[in-house]
């Protein structure tokens, strides 16, 4: 059965039976919340520019509805560009041809539907989660390093660049390596670069330069040495305008033969700014970006790694990463949501032997987007600490609390009655209202809490699950 192609001119979209693609080119606006809906979106390869700009966009926001589309470039030669490439899902020459990649777009967006996808604490951690779900749907599961002469860094990972601005493209270098010291990626050695240590470009620019003055700008000559009177001096030294033999200015005598009565034992460099004359250079890397002069021994060395997904991380791609030791580690008071589950497993074994209580509480920030995005990044960190802090006021010591996404924090409350654990909670969200209120005037934050008591009968696993969730009461 074939169905037919039509193209919408007045709305940009391309029609393949049910399936709607949105159809993006440097004559229409850009609205990329509108490509939610779409089956894909199809970019007009021609201007590189213009390709590489939409492409980005897409890749870099972070809804799943729109970094996970489908991306087709149309005619042009964008598709050729290492970059991009490695950021699409095929390439058109007519729309006709979408029912040659229908296949394989439509296992895409099955795969897509495989994730559970979290928000996370950090930034990082954000951009590694959208990294493997990005892989897992793509069925990637080595990552190259490109080099691109439109990087900064001279070596790239495409999908995680799009996330920072030039300047600051240096940081998919951490932003990898967190990932692997996660166990999310194994490595191995692909090359080394060079940035500069003022601005972290790799656009450097190599020369030799005087010692003196730094001045790339010298003349240089052969050092000659005269071995009957024992001279040494440059080249010019011994030449003269009527010949082209060479005499010695010390001793007068004519210069025979190279190795038995003269040598040639280095190179003697003229600087034409300061005249300094010298046998060695310095090495100056001079930043093209920010025009620092680096000494090449204090350039910041990067080894660049090819990455394979372990099975860990292949894990997380369907589930998703929360958190880096880093952003756990910088709120005091709080356990990894690892550590946090194997504890709850353990308090399950226990409650087997035991008759006790123990329950979960889980607070939700409802309006946590909108929280976020009116505190800078350094300022959520102290304000999680504020929170954790207020937490671990109304709770024992020996209650456990984590973050299982900067949305949702979860606390262990063990032996105790559930309705205690609920008034303990109600007493949580009355202190955190007040905090907020107190830091922020005119933004009031949503929480919503819900208590669960351990089932000694059902995996921990499952009740986390249950947990985060459930529905949950204001
Ligand atoms: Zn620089
Ligand atoms: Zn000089
Ligand atoms: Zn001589």
């Amino acid at each position: 059965m074939s169905r037919a192609i039509t193209i919408d001119n007045s709305k940009g979209t391309v029609h393949f039976g049910e399936l709607v693609y949105l159809y993006l080119s440097p004559n229409r606006s850009v609205v990329l919340e509108r490509s939610m809906d779409y089956a894909g979106i199809i970019v007009d390869g021609k201007n590189h520019h213009f390709a590489r700009m939409v492409i980005q966009r897409i890749r870099g926001n972070f809804k799943p509805e729109i970094y996970l589309k489908p991306i087709l470039i149309l005619n042009g030669t964008a598709h050729r560009e290492p970059f991009l490439r490695t950021l699409i899902d095929g390439t058109l020459f007519s729309f006709e041809q979408i029912t040659l990649v229908h296949d394989h777009l439509g296992s895409i967006r099955q795969r897509i539907k495989d994730l559970n996808l979290i928000h996370s604490l950090s930034v990082e951690a954000q951009i590694i989660t959208k990294l493997l779900a990005f892989m897992y749907t793509r069925e990637v599961k080595e990552l190259e390093p490109i080099s691109y002469v439109y990087s900064n860094t001279n070596y790239t990972f495409p999908f995680v660049a799009c996330h920072y601005p030039f300047d600051d493209e240096h940081t998919i270098f951490e932003v990898m390596k967190i990932a692997q010291e996660e166990g999310l990626f194994n490595s191995e050695f692909f090359d080394r670069t060079y940035s500069c240590s003022n601005c972290h470009s790799s656009h450097l620019n190599y020369r030799e330069v005087c010692p003196k003055c730094q001045s790339p700008n010298a003349i240089s000559e052969d050092l000659i040495h005269h071995f009957p009177c024992a001279y040494v001096g440059p080249i010019s030294d011994f030449t003269n305008q009527l010949d082209d033999q060479l005499d010695c200015p010390k001793c007068s005598r004519r210069l025979r033969h190279i190795g038995v009565d003269y040598d040639k034992p280095s190179i003697l460099h003229t600087c034409q700014k300061c005249t300094n004359t010298f046998q060695d250079f310095n090495v100056y890397a001079k930043c093209i970006s920010c025009l620092y002069e680096n000494p090449v021994e204090l350039l910041i060395a990067t080894d660049i790694l090819r990455y394979t997904l372990t099975k860990k991380g292949e894990y997380a791609a369907i589930n998703g990463f929360s958190s880096t030791p880093k952003d756990i580690e910088q709120i005091i008071g709080t356990v990894k949501y690892d550590t946090f589950k194997t504890m709850v497993k353990y308090e399950i074994e226990r409650l087997k032997q035991t008759d006790g209580s123990s329950n979960i509480v889980v607070i939700k920030i409802v309006n946590a987007g909108d929280f976020y995005s009116k505190v800078s990044h350094d300022a959520q960190k102290v304000l999680l600490k504020e929170i954790v802090s207020e937490i671990r006021s109304s709770i024992r010591s020996s209650d456990m609390i984590t973050f299982h996404s900067s949305s949702t924090i979860l606390i262990a409350m063990n032996e105790i009655p559930k309705r205690i654990s609920e008034r303990i909670t109600a007493e949580i969200l009355q202190l955190l209202r007040t905090l907020i209120e107190n830091n922020f005037k005119d933004f009031t934050i949503q929480l919503e809490s819900n208590v669960s008591q351990l089932n000694y009968q059902l995996s921990a696993d499952l009740q986390m699950d249950m947990v985060i969730n459930a529905e949950v009461n204001e």
